[in-house]
């Protein structure tokens, strides 16, 4: 049993990226916590949808429903300016996940791989970032002292940073058995998937393009095209992340390969 915490810069992302190992973690007793640092509320091109407030109470309802059926414990709502956390934003957001890592002590933090190529959303790029940093020094006491002093929290070594969306995977999982929970998942996203699969049309329009299944196919069908079969193997569903162990990956990792270390009993 580990405790998770998930950080994502929008409501869909972990269903999508990791919805499987998600449902499969947590069917395995895992307890799950959610973070969504923007509610998605900028990002349609519906024009019945006349502010980000609207869309706003629509995501959060669809992301409670999604965290649901993924079986995640708590999800909890930042209310950053969808796509506009910038960088300028990074250093207090750090300091907000690093309160709530010393919260909730997880062994695992989740996120976007900050290092994705030409990632072209600056919520990804800065959640990210912002989430590896709060886990790599959220065991240091001089690192926001007034959690410690003020807030009753203490000081946590995070054991591995997974990160989703990784252009260098080194882990992953098979949870073809959650296909199912995953497409139910991604499926209550259903303001935020209508929006990106109608982007997708018209941007394949724009480029003198077609696909039929976008025009007359079922939400099921344009879900599994779209997000579902690109991630098969072999006809598996397989996950893939880049795990890090903080500190000992990146500075002592010849150390787990040498008789220097030995399991502890
Ligand atoms: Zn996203």
């Amino acid at each position: 049993m580990k405790t998770v915490l998930v950080v994502e810069p929008h409501p869909d992302d972990t269903a999508i990226m990791a919805g499987g190992t998600v449902a499969k973690l947590t069917a395995e007793g895992s307890r799950v916590i959610i973070v969504t640092v923007t509610d998605g509320e900028r990002g349609t091109m519906d024009r019945n949808i006349k502010s980000a407030d609207d869309l706003r109470k629509i995501t959060r309802t669809e992301a409670s429903r999604a965290s649901e059926i993924l079986g995640v414990e708590q999800q909890i709502f930042l209310g950053y300016l969808n796509h506009d956390v910038m960088f300028e934003k990074e250093l207090e957001l750090k300091n907000r996940i690093m309160g709530l890592i010393r919260k909730f002590k997880p062994h695992i933090v989740m996120t976007y791989d900050p290092y994705g190529k030409y990632e072209p959303n600056p919520d990804h790029r800065t959640v990210s970032f912002a989430t590896y940093d709060a886990a790599t020094f959220s065991h240091y006491h001089l690192e926001c002292p007034e959690q410690i002093e003020k807030e009753g929290l203490d000081t946590h070594i995070v054991d591995e940073v997974w990160f989703y969306n990784s252009p260098g995977p080194n882990a992953s999982f098979d949870v073809t058995d959650y296909l199912p929970k995953k497409v139910e998942a991604m499926s209550a996203y259903s303001s935020q998937l209508d929006s990106m699969i109608e982007e997708v049309r018209q941007r394949l329009h724009s480029a003198g393009y077609r696909a039929k299944f976008l025009e007359s196919g079922s939400k099921k069908e344009k879900i599994l095209n779209l997000w579902v079969y690109p991630s098969l193997s072999g006809g598996r569903l397989v996950e893939k992340f880049r795990i890090i162990r903080p500190f000992i990956t990146e500075r002592v990792g010849y150390l787990l390969s040498s008789n220097l270390v030995e399991p502890a009993v």
